[in-house]
């Protein structure tokens, strides 16, 4: 195939490259077996990779970060989806917690938890779905309410990734409970809060070895000063404004998990035989591939011109949501393409691409499903 090179690449991110390319072949490949069966990563792995510098990396130096921008993230995001990973969540922890905090955060509590996440000792988690409510992020009904100078948290949290292994949840509460959007707060709970439980790891189709966590908070008191900022009902703009960040990683993963099971599937239907012949000589595996290459090329340069705007600080929130609908639909499709084309193989979990095709499945669920998205778009048309 012609080569192409995103034009948002630099020098600076091919070293960045490299360095998370040999971190996700050394640290995360050989033990995947392991994390799949453990339901989560090694928590040691945080701190090799905070040792590394891989983590935080588009935080600012002086929280203890690599002073990078998004594309530093989109690297790292890209490496993990080329080996297959699901199981370590770092963009939960490096693209977004951390940018809750260094967004909203005041001076102090940036530099209370921002070079804690940097160096791994630190895992973020951020909490927003709740049993009873996923889409409908106005109608969460965990409650900070105000006692002195401590809110008591009380509620239900589900779904929640880094759940077991994070040390600083950001949660979605109500503060005020007889308001919509406006009664909406961030607010930071450490884990080691009395009241506060993670309970049972959640068994999914796909994304075995990420921790995916139901969340209890009872009666856990927290400061007034955990509120994320410095002033109560802003939770609701904080999420809308966050949210296109976590919706573009997930397109970058997309679009890399498309272009890695299109290398792949090529190999393997070089390397099978039927009918005397490769499986590749077949017209239609070269027309289902024809057109999968075409579908990840045009995926690419779309998410490309996506990163691109983003780091500018130009990306709307109706294009964000197109190109995570869009990716994340595609990408399914051509999952589904390629496993086809391994025949029996492809559905044993051992090959790349059946893990692959379970492990994606949830990207036009989670960050808000692909119906919200195109709810979003059309308030545009
Ligand atoms: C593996 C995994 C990891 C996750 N990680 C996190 C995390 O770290 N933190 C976190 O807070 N959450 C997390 N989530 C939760 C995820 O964001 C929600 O599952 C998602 O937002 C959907 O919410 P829901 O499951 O309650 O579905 P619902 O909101 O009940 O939706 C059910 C169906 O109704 C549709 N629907 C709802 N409203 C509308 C509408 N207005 N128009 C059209 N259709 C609509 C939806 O599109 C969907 O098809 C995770 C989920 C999974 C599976």
């Amino acid at each position: 195939m012609t080569a192409y090179r995103s034009s948002w690449l630099d020098d600076d991110l091919d070293a960045v490259r490299e360095l998370a390319r040999s971190f996700c072949e050394k640290e995360i490949k050989p033990h995947a077996e392991r994390f799949i069966d453990q339901h989560h990563v090694d928590r040691e792995l945080w701190n090799k990779a905070g040792e590394l510098g891989l983590l935080c990396m588009s935080i600012p130096e002086e929280f203890g970060g690599g002073g990078g921008t998004f594309a530093h993230e989109a690297v790292l995001m890209e490496e993990q989806a080329r080996i297959g990973d699901t199981s370590w969540g770092q963009s939960v922890h490096n693209a977004i917690a951390a940018h809750y905090i260094n967004s909203y955060g005041t001076d102090e509590q940036k530099r209370q938890w921002l070079p804690r996440m940097a160096s791994g000792e630190t895992v973020a988690a951020i909490a927003m779905t709740e049993p009873g409510t996923g889409s409908d992020l106005q109608a969460v009904r965990t409650k900070a309410v105000r006692d002195g100078d401590e809110y008591v948290v009380n509620g239900s949290k589900t779904f929640i990734t880094n759940g077991a292994q994070a040390g600083l949840i950001i949660v979605v509460v109500k503060t005020d409970t007889s308001e919509g959007a406006s009664g909406i707060s961030l607010v930071l709970v450490e884990a080691d809060r009395p009241g506060f439980r993670c309970g049972r790891l959640l068994d999914k189709v796909g994304q075995r070895g990420q921790d995916t966590a139901e969340l209890s908070f009872e009666d856990v008191r927290i400061p007034t000063s955990n509120l994320l900022g410095t002033e109560e009902g802003q939770g609701f703009i904080q999420l809308m404004q966050q949210l296109p960040q976590e919706r573009l990683i997930i397109a970058v993963g997309s679009v890399a998990g498309m272009e890695e099971a299109l290398a792949q599937t090529i190999a393997y239907t070089k390397d099978r035989h039927a009918f005397g012949r490769p499986i590749f000589g077949f017209q239609n595996t070269k027309f289902k591939l024809a057109e999968v290459a075409t579908e990840a090329r045009i995926a690419r340069v779309f998410i490309d011109d996506c990163v691109s705007r983003h780091i500018r600080g130009e990306l709307d929130i109706t294009t964000v949501a197109m190109a995570k609908w869009w990716t994340t639909d595609r990408a399914m499709v051509a999952l589904d393409e390629c496993l086809q084309l391994y025949g029996g193989y492809g559905y044993m979990t051992e090959y790349p691409i059946a893990r692959a095709w379970a492990d994606n499945r949830v990207q036009k669920i989670y960050a808000g499903t692909n119906e919200i998205m195109k709810e979003i778009i059309a308030r545009s048309l």
